[in-house]
């Protein structure tokens, strides 16, 4: 028998799940708005049987902008806004809270947290994505060797696809997974 592949789609926060905060933080629940093409993105995502994982940067938290009990009460919240949208959360939240200048191994554009990611949930990288909107997302699901989707105005060279909007990353998921399904068996012809 086969081995089973598990997939997962890797999302960064800030600019794909909620409205980034340009050149600060968001420090509260308050501060956290969903974006709105996130909603039917994690339904179409949880209809194909793929996991959902955050993976992001908070480098404020090692700055003093805000303490992780802060941090903890956002996701809280992320997952209640999703729950009461949706029925359903995502599936595990990985955060790196390590300023830039310690080059840590889990901070993007580092694999780290993907890497964890990838051996928590006994993921096959070949059907995983990353999908983030700058060049930090990319370079992470790239090093950690599975597709990625970049979303929005950047340009980004090693990204595998480039999309306007979260509707778009969601056409080249459906169609990719599909894509690797075996074909289906055609259909009999019946005699004349
Ligand atoms: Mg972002």
């Amino acid at each position: 028998m086969a081995a089973m592949k598990r997939g997962a789609v890797f999302l960064d926060r800030d600019g794909i799940i909620n409205w980034r905060i340009a050149g600060g933080y968001v420090r509260t629940p308050a501060e956290f708005h969903l974006l709105p093409d996130i909603v039917p993105f994690l339904s179409g995502v949880h209809q194909l049987g793929l996991l959902t994982i955050v993976v992001t940067n908070q480098q404020g938290v090692a700055k003093g902008l805000m303490g992780l009990e802060a941090l903890e009460a956002i996701h809280k919240h992320m997952q209640q806004e999703f729950l009461r949208l949706l029925g359903f959360g995502v599936d595990d939240i990985f955060v790196c809270i390590d300023p830039a200048e310690t080059n840590s191994w889990r901070r993007k554009p580092q694999p780290g947290m993907l890497i964890e990611a990838l051996h928590k949930w006994h993921l096959t990288p070949e059907a995983c994505w990353m999908v983030g909107d700058t060049a930090a997302d990319v370079l992470a699901g790239h090093r950690a060797g599975i597709r990625t989707i970049l979303v929005g105005a950047e340009s980004v060279p090693e990204a595998d696809f480039h999309v306007r909007t979260l509707d778009d990353a969601l056409a080249i998921i459906v169609t990719h997974q599909n894509a690797s399904l075996p074909p289906p068996t055609p259909p009999t012809i019946p005699p004349s």
